[in-house]
């Protein structure tokens, strides 16, 4: 799958598409094929960050086998790439001078980080990891520990409503909040924008765990941004470990490069939490799907965002994602 004709002659089967992009965040709305129009950028400098700019949401995966083997939830007809391999990202990303990538646990293959953990240890410098776990296993704290010492940085949760209504009452999910407090991993939430308010209360019940919002909390995957979505994820600034992965352009408003329509809402997460609270992520391999591309994710926040400074675009680009998952 590092073979680029072939990749592409995949990607363009509308009905993959569909099936992909729904995968990738989650959306029930169907992918709109679009041509893209010629996007122009300027070039940043070369040596704007130390070790390059930084990737904080990529999924990588193997092609299924006894080996890695998918989970029951899933078969090979989901799986689509059929792989997305360290190789496939880092020469994409290379050409934006991005060096580092955190490597987000597939849905695909359920708790077995398998995968993940062999692309860390291979190459540490280049990846560290947000695993997926059992929180209903026991030994949770000794799971979290012995994953740190393998380059994990942090541990997803699907937030959605059913999902977070459980919290409050699992020992499970309190051992990983505790946990990640004390390890200082992050606690990465694939939330829905419903779901905003218990993640106040998770915030408000464990201040001293960084907890991660990807993709905006998803907040415009339906189409349009919605203004008291927006304000309640804001108002989660107030607590100093909350992030927010301003990521997964693809896939929401327009969902149409150059995707300027989502600077208001970058703006106003700026405004409220500051670029040194807010990390980029491409969510590749779903971003370079046709009509999408890499350089368009990248651009939004590199070159097209005028309200941003050059050292909240590093900010942005790279030195929180630094700071939350590059520090051992
Ligand atoms: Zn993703």
């Amino acid at each position: 799958m590092n073979d680029r004709t072939q990749r592409t002659s995949v990607w363009t089967r509308r009905s993959l598409l569909v099936a992909s992009s729904a995968m990738a965040i989650g959306a029930s709305t169907k992918s709109v094929a679009r041509a893209t129009s010629e996007f122009e950028s300027g070039t940043l400098e070369p040596n704007f960050l130390e070790g390059g700019f930084i990737d904080a949401h990529v999924h990588v995966w193997p092609k299924p086998s006894d080996d890695y083997p998918l989970d029951s939830k899933y078969t090979v007809a989901d799986v689509v790439p059929e792989s997305f391999t360290p190789d496939a990202i880092l020469k994409l990303a290379g050409t934006e001078n991005v060096r580092r990538v955190v490597l987000i646990q597939m849905s695909f293959f359920g708790f077995d980080n398998k995968y993940m953990l062999e692309c860390i240890r291979k190459q540490p410098k280049q990846f560290k990891g947000v695993a997926i776990i059992d929180h209903n296993a026991p030994d949770v704290e000794g799971t979290m520990i012995r994953m740190q010492e393998q380059g994990v940085r942090g541990f997803r949760l699907y937030a959605n409503a059913q999902n977070v209504a459980q919290w409050d009452q699992n020992p499970g999910i309190d051992a990983m909040f505790k946990t990640a407090a004390k390890t200082k991993q992050a606690i990465c939430l694939l939330s829905d924008p419903e779901v905003l308010p218990a993640i106040e209360a998770m915030a408000t019940k464990y201040p001293r765990t960084k907890i991660v919002i990807d993709h905006f909390s998803r907040i415009g995957m339906r189409g349009q941004i919605d203004q008291e979505d927006l304000n309640k994820l804001c108002g989660l600034s107030r607590f100093n470990k909350v992030f927010v992965k301003t990521s997964a352009f693809y896939a929401l408003g327009a969902k149409q490069a150059p995707y300027t329509d989502l600077l208001p809402m970058i703006k106003q997460l700026r405004d409220a939490f500051t670029a040194n609270r807010l990390m980029w992520g491409s969510d590749c391999p779903y971003q370079v799907q046709v009509p999408h591309n890499y350089k368009s994710s990248f651009s939004l926040i590199g070159t097209q965002s005028p309200f941003l400074n050059e050292i909240e675009i590093k900010a942005i680009l790279g030195r929180t994602a630094d700071e939350v998952f590059f520090q051992d």
